[in-house]
């Protein structure tokens, strides 16, 4: 059963040329879970390797309009697209429904069901192989976190101990695989503990929205697989995130040190930063930190079969070379950067651009050389001038 988290938007407050602000979809097998949505998800999701699917449940953090501005314009698409039958359930803190009341203007009649239900702090949602629980944070207005935990597992079925009790192999063993005893044809009877092994752990993903660090996420998020926390702040602004209830990288960093959990991933990035220095400010503190972009997914697999895993831009279609790649052009120097991480984040904008970007290490003691084909110049130029502080990533050559 895959389990992973595509993020749709990793900004916080409005969107820029690199950032959407907040969306994640949870996939769990054919499942699709939308967390919070804001302005442009759809169109996220239509740019996305997933596309725009018929989302069947919604789950919003808080009501703070960087979350929730997506959502008249999908319900509408949903309702041109001619879905009738398939329902809608929007989940979200007290406050929810009457919003809803609010956007009946923009929204008219649909021609599906949507459902609105309103949540409190520790509800659980049971869900067969799994719940979703809510938790409280810490952001001045109505809000809830969202974990996601899977029930335990049966454990490992033994061979060789079934084997030394002569249950046949067939029938007889899927009855005691399923936790149930047998009795076998001489008349013995055979119970599932004598040939399970202890039952194994499932997964624990946890969604923060918008909070300052919390006692309550630290009690939500302990042992989590994934802890998908807001670091809205670098160190530097500190008072600002304890002024409008949100949380620095490091403090963010803190909380997943407590919670003990496996792997930390920020979002909710201020516009004034790139991931790089709030990856490096909270792998000071927690070094299993990643600080994704929009179309990176996080893998979590069963503990078993390893740790959860940052796939960069996995959530991305194929890209499209903006340029003729069969025309061999020379490498020239667009810029320099000042170690491996921001030549590296340099690199991925412009290929993101569709230009073929390498590193070269500079001749000068320390530093990279970001190089891309002379023919596509002028584009890499464009591309990095959209961005919105460059001088912050990039010394001139
Ligand atoms: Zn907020
Ligand atoms: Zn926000």
């Amino acid at each position: 059963m895959d389990l992973d988290l595509v993020f749709l938007g990793t900004s916080a407050s409005m969107p820029t040329a690199l950032r959407a602000p907040a969306a994640f979809l949870v996939r769990r097998g054919g499942e699709r879970l939308l967390f919070d949505c804001a302005e442009g998800t759809q169109r996220q999701l239509q740019r996305s390797s997933v596309g725009l699917p018929d989302l069947e449940e919604i789950f919003l953090t808080h009501l703070h309009a960087d979350h929730v501005l997506g959502l008249p314009g999908m319900l509408k698409t949903f309702a041109l697209r001619g879905r009738d039958e398939v329902g809608l359930t929007v989940y979200g803190p007290k406050g929810v429904r009457d919003l809803f009341g609010k956007l009946k203007p923009f929204l008219g009649r649909l021609p599906y069901p949507l459902t609105i239900v309103e949540l409190a702090p520790k509800d659980t949602l049971e869900r067969g192989e799994y719940v979703i629980e809510t938790f409280p944070v810490d952001h001045g207005v109505s809000a809830l976190g969202y974990a996601l935990v899977e029930h335990e597992r049966p454990g490992r079925f033994d061979v060789a101990a079934a084997d030394a009790l002569g249950v046949p192999a067939g029938r007889e063993r899927g009855i005691l695989q399923a936790g149930d005893a047998v009795t076998l044809a001489d008349g013995s009877v055979v119970t599932s503990d004598e040939v399970l092994g202890p039952a194994r752990p499932g997964r624990k993903l946890v969604i923060t929205g918008d909070t300052a660090p919390a006692p309550s996420v630290v009690q939500a998020a302990h042992g989590a697989d994934l802890l998908v926390h807001e670091a809205t702040f670098a160190e530097e602004e500190k008072e600002r995130a304890r002024e409008t209830l949100h949380a620095t990288a490091t403090e963010a960093a803190e909380v997943a040190r407590l919670a003990e959990v496996r792997l930390l991933a920020l979002t909710h990035v201020s516009t004034r930063y790139f991931g790089a220095e709030l990856a490096r400010q909270a792998r000071a503190i927690f070094p299993e930190t990643v600080v994704p972009r929009d179309f990176d997914v996080v893998d979590v697999p069963f503990p078993e079969r390893g740790a959860p895993q940052l796939l960069k831009g996995a959530g991305r279609p194929p890209r499209k070379l903006a340029y003729d790649p069969g025309v061999m052009s020379r490498m020239v120097q667009i810029a320099t950067a000042g170690d491996v991480t921001e030549a590296e984040e340099l690199q991925e904008l412009l290929r993101n651009a569709g230009i073929d970007a390498e590193l070269e290490a500079a001749d000068s003691a320390d530093g990279l050389m970001v190089m891309v084909p002379e023919t596509t110049l002028e584009a890499a130029q464009d591309a990095i001038e959209a961005l919105s502080e460059p001088d912050d990533l990039i010394a001139e050559p």
